[in-house]
């Protein structure tokens, strides 16, 4: 039998989540692996490992979050396979002007206390704050941030401070603006930022579902040397050669995979197939 039989054949998969994200996490999993079903775990409080609009801050690493959720997930509801996803809105480091959607998906298996984790930046978001001193400015800001199809959360300052109300989910014009307009009058401006929560943004939504795809698919690659799941890339190796003068650059030459079980590792090219770095990304050419 696979390893991939052993450890998931005819067993549940229980999604950790408050925000309806088995529907982006359960399709990929079923379809890859040998289990028999997939369940959102019921009445489940994940806010308090943390929330996007500040009233709990994570106190740990996106991973490690994403973990701790999947064993309380685990110890609520009985499951023994859980997963759990983390999402972080962050400067992309590359060009940090760029907000970007990181986000962690860690399966965990009670059974022998293992986990496997899986990370995806996604530079297609939507996602934004601003205050605002009028209705006209509420509603301009709203049209940006892709209102009502992505939803909005009403606060009196950007940084929430005790005692301060959050209105959450707001995904229609009147109540919007009635809201705003309340917080407008006590505090003589809102802060209007965007619902991050998976089912308030289905942009997010999205880039859960393309990060469960891809863990799904690394999870049912065995080691061509153990058969353990998930030979997964361990490391990435720069030193892609300049297309002019041939001196390795910052660019990605290939990837390593590496079997957590028995260490065994395999160098994968680009699975663009590109063998040259552009001279403008050159030290050599283009100091
Ligand atoms: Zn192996
Ligand atoms: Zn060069």
């Amino acid at each position: 039998m696979s390893a991939l039989q052993q450890r998931f054949a005819g067993r549940t998969l229980a999604v950790a989540t408050m925000h309806g994200k088995e529907e982006a996490i359960g399709p990929a999993m079923l379809q890859q692996l040998p289990l028999a079903a997939c369940i959102a775990i019921p009445d489940l409080d994940t806010d308090r490992f943390g929330a996007f609009s500040g009233e709990v801050l994570r106190g740990t690493d996106p991973r490690t979050a994403a973990l701790h959720k999947a064993k309380h997930g685990a110890e609520h509801s009985g499951h023994a396979l859980v997963i759990a996803s983390e999402g972080s809105f962050v400067p992309y480091p590359p060009a940090p002007f760029i907000t970007c959607d990181e986000e962690w998906l860690v399966l965990y298996d009670a059974r022998d206390g293992r986990s496997w984790a899986h990370r995806h930046v996604a530079l297609e978001t939507v996602a934004g704050g601003a205050s605002c001193a009028t209705l006209a400015e509420v509603r301009a800001f709203a049209q940006r941030m892709r209102f009502p199809s992505h939803g909005l959360v009403l606060k009196p300052h950007a940084h929430w401070r005790a005692g301060d109300a959050v209105v959450k989910g707001l995904a229609d014009g009147a109540a919007l603006e009635d809201a705003a307009a309340k917080v407008i009058e006590r505090h003589g401006a809102v802060w209007v930022e965007s619902d991050l929560r998976a089912m308030m943004n289905p942009t997010r939504m999205g880039v859960i579902r393309t990060t469960a795809e891809r863990f799904a698919r690394e999870l049912a690659n065995p080691c061509p040397a153990c058969g353990e799941l998930h030979f997964t890339v361990a490391e990435v190796v720069p030193g892609l050669p300049c297309g002019l003068c041939g001196m390795p650059t910052e660019g990605v030459r290939a990837y390593k995979r590496r079997c957590e079980a028995c260490g065994h590792t395999v160098l994968e090219p680009r699975p663009d197939g590109r063998m040259a770095e552009a001279p403008m990304h050159c030290a050599n050419c283009n100091p």
